[in-house]
């Protein structure tokens, strides 16, 4: 189909509604750039909510990803295939941890994660069975199962999909105090992304993350680092609890560890927490299969250099000093993020996130809007200074206009 209106009425006609897409009908991409059906170019400034980090069509990842297809792509965890143990040793490596559970999308590795600091809690901590608690922050962005969304606060995740799983406690997100209130004697771990992304990029106080480690490890309570979106190198660091010299028990990872390519989620921690699981306890039929552990070894030797992390340590400070520049000058009220990471809150005389976007879109950059006001910056980590500077030009004059 080459048209984009037909593409979108055939698509509206016959996909559930259960995304609003940008009006592009994209037929190819390489590195930060994507083509549409007409042939006009846009450049990528969401890179897929990070699941694109090492850009499209990455050359080493499409090498490893076609070399696995032709020896062996699935075989189901019923036997023992060749990339599955170099996979979990690198990835716990990369982690500083022993162990990993891997499954293929980000809602299932929460989903993991959650399982795991249940039994961990029954099990290790000897809580009374069904009676574990997980504390999470409000506004979180966790996934979209029937049990992930029974801890949500966003209506339109959360409304009409109960009866809702309990045994979540919601706490306001940077608030140490009223998480120190909410763990009791039978809370089995603290759930919070370092940085929340689809609430807005939210980064919290300075010492919170810090606050939620002493607290978990004083009170024998996991703290699992929802790591998907701001981990494996987006915010110029492989993991963003580093910027605070945070190591939390669990890194629950997802998006880029696929590369783009295939959906692979993992969560990694050390034996005392991961070695609760004995065979037929938990599992998935695609975790861990041959392809996707081809491309995550090439994602995890890619971060091992530490040149992703230096680039977007580099470009997102000047990301970071160009929107900064942007603040108060009557459209962009505040701008947050970490690396290459940001959300920018527009002021709504200039009209909503969507409005810009679309804007934007007119002018050949690609963003996303969340909550009403905010666009949401995320290149992917291989763009160029040049391209970048593009995209905030096209930036400044949708803003100033
Ligand atoms: C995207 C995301 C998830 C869910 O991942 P899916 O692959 O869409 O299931 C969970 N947590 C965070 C922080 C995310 O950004």
């Amino acid at each position: 189909m080459s048209n984009t209106a037909d593409a979108i009425r055939s698509a509206d006609a016959h996909s559930a509604h259960n995304y609003h897409p940008l009006p592009v009908v994209v037929a190819s991409a390489q590195g930060a750039w994507m083509t549409d059906v007409e042939g006009r170019r846009y450049l990528d400034m969401l890179a897929g909510y990070s699941a694109l980090n090492f850009g499209h069509g990455n050359r080493r990842l499409i090498d490893a990803a076609r070399a696995q297809l032709e020896r062996v792509t699935l075989t189901s965890r019923a036997f023992h295939h060749d990339r599955f143990a170099d996979f979990c040793t690198e990835l716990a490596a990369l982690c500083g941890k022993e162990m990993v559970l891997p499954m293929n999308t980000g809602a299932e590795a929460v989903e993991t994660a959650v399982k795991t600091a249940r039994k961990w809690g029954y099990e290790v901590k000897d809580v009374p069975d069904g009676h574990a608690k997980i504390v999470v922050a409000a506004d979180n962005f966790h996934g979209r199962t029937t049990t992930i969304v029974s801890f949500s606060t966003d209506h339109d995740a959360r409304d009409h999909f109960g009866p809702y799983t309990p045994g979540f406690e919601i706490v306001p997100y940077g608030d140490l105090t009223a998480l120190s209130h909410a763990v009791t004697e039978n809370t089995v771990a603290v759930l919070l992304e370092p940085i929340q992304g689809e609430a807005g990029v939210l980064v919290p106080p300075a010492g919170y993350l810090q606050g939620v480690r002493d607290l978990t490890r004083e009170r024998n309570v996991l703290f699992l680092a929802d790591e998907i979106q701001s981990g494996l190198g987006r915010t110029g660091r492989t993991f963003a609890l580093e910027h605070e010299g945070v190591v939390p028990d669990m890194y629950i990872l997802g998006k880029a560890l696929g590369g783009g390519v295939v959906p692979v989620s993992a969560v990694v921690a050390d034996r005392d927490v991961l070695g609760v699981f004995r065979p037929g306890e938990h599992g998935s039929t695609f975790g861990g299969n041959p392809l996707a552990c081809a491309v995550a070894l090439e994602v995890i030797a890619m971060l091992r250099s530490g040149e992703y992390q230096q680039r977007a340590a580099e470009l997102g400070d000047h990301l970071h000093h160009e929107l900064n520049l942007l603040v108060g000058g009557g459209a962009v009220t505040a701008v947050r993020g970490r690396g290459l990471w940001a959300g920018v809150d527009i002021d709504p005389s200039r009209g909503t996130g969507r409005e810009i976007s679309e804007k934007l879109m007119g002018l050949g950059v690609l963003v996303k809007d969340t909550h009403g006001s905010t666009i949401r910056i995320a290149p992917p980590l291989v763009i160029s200074k040049e391209d970048l500077d593009w995209g905030l030009d096209r930036l400044r004059s949708v803003l100033s206009a």
